[in-house]
């Protein structure tokens, strides 16, 4: 079996069409949604996605703001930069890029920032509205991934799905909505004893480990589905996944590439998340 392609590229640009409707309706209601980014630091992956995530606001008309500060910022810095943007009645979303740099702690910076412009969906009460099932803002990996299940029908009740990797961004959020869909979930980490024993139980298998093509094709089930969030970048400076592609897609039914796979799927969630928080807001405006 030759595993079809997932195409998350293809998928996020037809999304892009239907935000662009969205966005002209906000605009016909004097609301233009905005985002703002904030970036500490050089580290050149966080530079290359908050560029990306920039662009992707260019091409869906949404305003977009990107505040970076150097390496060494006092954390007061940057939560007196988050006050000032909470306050902002031109921005619907913040986003602070992560990882932060170690001084400063992650938790009170994503703590500082006002939920109901928390677009990360990373804010305690959003990920704890997430746990009850009712979630406000969906963090956008994971968002990403149940959108291109949707997309191709998966069928989620009763399955077995293996996530690896237990991180607050994907492992986590990803098991929250998968159990909330009705599917029968694993968390596999770097404590887990014989990882290749799970895997090859799951009907879909989600990989979010940053270890480059460690899942080999033994370690997946005939016929599964394949969503690989891993993003390593090899010596030669190409991107690859956590899985090994080539061989698995031989194995699986349904397989994500990497790179075009759940990378643009996170940033098509990230406007999604944007876009529906102007759209609170223009509501709530109405409503008064
Ligand atoms: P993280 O480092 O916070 O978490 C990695 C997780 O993998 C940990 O829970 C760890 O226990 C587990 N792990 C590590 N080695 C393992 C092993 N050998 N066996 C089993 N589990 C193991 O990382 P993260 O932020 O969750 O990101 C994971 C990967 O996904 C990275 O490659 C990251 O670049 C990528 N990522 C991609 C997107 C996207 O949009 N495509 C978004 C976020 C993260």
């Amino acid at each position: 079996m030759t595993a079809q392609i997932l195409d998350g590229k293809a998928l996020a640009e037809q999304l892009r069409t239907t935000f662009k409707t969205r966005v002209a309706a906000l605009m016909a209601r004097n609301t233009c949604p905005g985002l703002a980014v904030i970036l500490a630091g050089e580290d050149p992956a966080s530079q290359v996605y908050v560029r990306n995530k920039v662009n992707a606001c260019e091409a869906a008309d949404v305003f977009s703001q990107k505040i970076i500060f150097p390496a060494d910022v006092p954390q007061n810095a940057l939560l007196a930069k988050i006050a000032e943007l909470n306050a902002d009645a031109a921005i619907h979303g913040i986003l602070v890029q992560l990882p932060l740099p170690r001084h400063i702690h992650e938790a009170s910076v994503l703590a500082a920032i006002a939920p109901e412009k928390d677009v990360d969906g990373f804010h305690a009460e959003n990920l704890g509205a997430l746990a009850q099932g009712v979630p406000r803002f969906i963090p956008c990996t994971p968002y990403g991934v149940m959108k291109m299940l949707e997309t191709h029908r998966v069928d989620l009740p009763g399955k077995e799905i293996v996530i690896i990797g237990r991180s607050n961004i994907v492992g986590k959020p990803m098991a929250l909505l998968l159990i909330h869909a009705g599917a029968t979930v694993t968390v596999c980490h770097s404590r887990t004893r014989d990882l290749a024993a799970h895997t090859r139980r799951a009907d879909i298998l989600i990989a979010a480990a940053g270890k480059p093509r460690f899942i080999s094709a033994d370690m997946v089930k005939p016929g599964a589905i394949i969503i690989d969030v891993g993003v390593n970048r090899l010596p030669d400076g190409k991107l690859c996944g956590d899985v090994d592609f080539e061989a698995a897609r031989e194995t699986a039914s349904l397989i994500t590439p990497v790179p075009g796979g759940v990378g643009p799927m996170t940033i098509a969630m990230l406007l999604a998340n944007t876009i529906e928080a102007a759209e609170r807001k223009a509501e709530a405006a109405a409503a008064k």
